[in-house]
């Protein structure tokens, strides 16, 4: 178990910046996924970590020592990587013990590591099995056992789960958070798949273009996005973005507005050009209004797709059309993405009535992205709203 910190961490290959000044303090025995879209950095800022890679500049320590350029097998670490490389022509336990017989370790201490490590990933009784006569999950297992006996302080994983089919990779993700229970070792972990870095992380640290975006526990991540970017990435399907101006008392898009406190909110004023989002389960049918916190005036939609999901109904939804801007280019209004009750009779090509949960709906700066507030409450104007609403 050790803490892990990076101090001003930049790695230059050439013109590309892979990591980009990365501070990261990561606390002992906590199980942090790296994530971020293909080519962010999330690799080589394991390999800082790991000692595979020598950092342009700055800092890394492990535990109380400095390691930043220290060889690998003085870093107290071990990896796993996606492509499980076990020796074909070994059996379990030959492979879990390969480390420790390099090391000439005594003959009864590797049997007990073996046995305990086989115990947590639950290969006891298999370990003369060979890796020909075992599935993608049982020999992901026994990488992460020659991990386990190692003891090491810090594991490293990268993407130990993108090669096994979809149904293993989720039992694979409660296995790793059972483990990581048992083992109480500090876990980072590598993966562009949001979903992963959700369900097994006590803090999610989320990469873009070499930078640190936000560094957050899942739902904080989820519900208070640092910036755009991370709005974006972090849920699935995805926040519904759309180009916004504040108005006098209103948030206005696209030709339809919403009401809302200006004041309440500090460095917002009339004219600015913001984006604002929202997810697909902030946005509600107006039968269930009753069901969001602070709904918004009514919209006047029709229903495009839908994508029935069993649990919930993903409603694909026409761009809006407010009587008010008919005008306006129908082309430029961007489309909404609405979840709701499987229950709901909903068809498609229907002309139905929405409302967005004001409580939930992101306002983020144009120009930098940056959040600015999570959640927006009513201004005076809101029943009037209403009114010229029902009007329309
Ligand atoms: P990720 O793991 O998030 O997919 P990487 O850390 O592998 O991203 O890569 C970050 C960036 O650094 C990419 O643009 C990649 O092309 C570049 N990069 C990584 N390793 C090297 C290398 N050895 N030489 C040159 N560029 C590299």
């Amino acid at each position: 178990m050790a803490r892990v910190q990076l101090t001003d961490v930049t790695k230059q290959y050439d013109d590309v910046t892979a990591v980009d000044n990365m501070n990261l303090d990561l606390k002992d025995g906590e199980f942090i996924c790296l994530v971020g879209p293909s080519g962010c950095g999330k690799s080589t800022t394991l390999e800082t970590i790991a000692g595979l890679t020598k950092p342009t500049s700055g800092e890394i320590l492990i535990g109380d020592k400095e390691v930043t350029n220290l060889p690998p097998k003085d870093r107290g670490i071990a990896m796993v990587f996606q492509n499980i490389a076990l020796f074909p022509h070994m059996d379990v336990y030959d492979n879990i013990s390969f480390g420790l017989r390099l090391r000439d370790f005594p003959q009864d201490e590797m049997d007990e590591r073996v046995d305990e490590a086989a115990r947590v990933v639950r290969m006891k009784g298999m370990l003369d099995r060979m890796p020909s006569e075992m599935s993608g999950g049982q020999r992901q297992r026994v990488a992460i056992a020659r991990a386990i006996v190692r003891d090491p302080d810090v594991f490293l994983m990268d993407e130990p789960l993108a090669n096994l089919d979809a149904k293993l990779r989720v039992n694979m993700r409660t296995e790793l958070q059972r483990l990581h229970k048992q083992l109480d070792t500090t876990i980072i972990y590598v993966t562009h798949n949001q979903a992963e870095a959700m369900t097994m992380s006590d803090r999610i640290a989320v990469l873009d273009k070499g930078q640190l975006q936000q560094i957050a526990p899942p739902l904080t991540c989820y519900n208070e996005p640092a910036n755009r970017f991370v709005a974006g990435f972090i849920g699935s399907p995805s926040m519904n973005f759309a180009d916004a101006t504040v108005g006098d008392g209103t948030l206005d898009a696209n030709g339809y507005s919403i009401s809302f406190d200006t004041s309440a909110i500090d460095g917002v004023g009339n004219g600015d050009a913001v984006e604002f989002g929202i997810r697909p389960e902030d946005i509600y049918l107006e039968s269930n209004s009753a069901e969001a916190k602070d709904p918004s005036r009514t919209f006047s939609v029709t229903t495009d797709v839908l994508e029935p999901m069993g649990d919930e109904i993903f409603v694909y939804l026409k761009p809006i059309l407010d009587t008010s801007s008919e005008q306006a280019d129908f082309e430029e209004r961007q489309g909404l993405l609405m979840s709701i009750d499987p229950s709901s009779d909903i068809a498609e090509e229907e002309d139905v009535e929405i409302v967005l949960d004001r409580s939930h709906l992101h306002l983020f700066d144009d120009a930098t992205g940056d959040a600015i507030s999570h959640g927006i409450v009513a201004g005076a104007g809101v029943e009037a709203d209403g009114e010229s609403a029902q009007a329309d």
